[in-house]
């Protein structure tokens, strides 16, 4: 039999991916995945239109990806957090993810002034029409920048004027880390760390952290992920083997946003397994490994 094909981290139009989510699920079938999960920044908007449009023999596992922080002595670190089969009902989860909505378009209208005011040209409204009611993020800006020919891709519009290094970044007050893996777990589902040596995370990702959050529910860690080197997934897969956590794969695809082909980086089917095990059941994978 062929491999079985797993993606557990691709982005649609209801975050800041550039396919729909019935394109996303077509584009899943294309790739020839078995199995894909839809995790949006912040919001689960994209699940019913996913589903609606799952092609025959395409397993849809419902995720999404927290913004978390860790507050340090020196400075706020941001820590994606992958959710799994959790409740999206669940009241904690439904109240931080409107918050967050809030906060994040007050602060993509931020970096938007900031750019205004220093003489570059894009408006909000453009930004607000290509988010199309997605919660804003930084590519939806990058975007923008595009289309007024500021820059040429929004990899480019990153590296120039959107990094956290940048002349316009505003931060955004996310969830704590900790309290994004109760949420999650008390909403019946499985946290997973985002790309944990993609960005500036590493600096507070250490063993030792790592193995608090495993304590209070944590799930697992995303190994195989595409800003990963491979010390980097070789470090990360020995550290998920010491502390019993599961070990995930994954390309975070954007669509045209990001330079990625879903099923670039893949998850083992044992490890979605356990996964699956580990999610309390309320909302299960649908198709047909599900
Ligand atoms: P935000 O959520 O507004 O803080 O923006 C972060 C989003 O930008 C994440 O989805 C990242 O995957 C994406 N991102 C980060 N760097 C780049 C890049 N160089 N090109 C495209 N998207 C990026
Ligand atoms: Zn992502």
């Amino acid at each position: 039999m062929d491999r079985v094909l797993i993606d557990l981290h691709a982005h649609s139009t209801a975050s800041d991916g550039t396919d729909t989510p019935a394109e996303l699920m077509q584009a899943a079938a294309t790739a020839g995945l078995d199995v894909v999960a839809i995790t949006d920044h912040d919001n689960t908007m994209g699940w019913a239109p996913a589903l609606a449009a799952r092609p025959d023999g395409l397993t849809v596992i419902r995720g999404a990806e927290f913004s978390t922080s860790v507050i340090t002595p020196q400075r706020r670190i941001s820590v994606h957090l992958l959710g799994y089969l959790f409740d999206p009902g669940h009241r904690a989860i439904v109240d931080e993810q409107s918050r967050l909505r809030e906060e994040r378009l007050h602060r993509g209208l931020a970096i938007v002034e900031r750019m205004v005011a220093a003489g570059v040209p894009i408006t909000a409204d453009q930004v607000l029409t290509i988010a199309a009611g997605a919660p804003v993020g930084r590519p939806h800006i990058g975007r923008a920048l595009v289309d007024a020919g500021v820059v040429e891709s929004v990899d480019q519009a990153f590296a120039m004027h959107l990094s956290g290094r940048g002349p316009y970044y505003v931060p955004k007050a996310d969830t704590d880390l900790p309290k994004a893996i109760g949420m999650i777990t008390a909403a019946g589902g499985v946290s997973v760390i985002a790309h944990p040596r993609g960005r500036g995370e590493r600096r507070v990702l250490t063993e030792d952290f790592v193995a608090e959050l495993a304590r209070i529910g944590l799930g697992g860690l995303e190994v195989d992920h595409p800003d990963h080197q491979e010390d980097e997934r070789a470090e990360l897969r020995s550290i998920a083997g010491r502390l019993g956590l599961l070990a995930t794969g994954s390309s975070d695809y954007h669509g045209t946003n990001k330079v990625l082909r879903l099923g670039q980086e893949t998850t083992e089917p044992e490890v979605l397994a356990r996964l699956i095990e580990a999610s309390n059941g309320i909302t299960e994978p649908v198709g047909p490994g599900g």
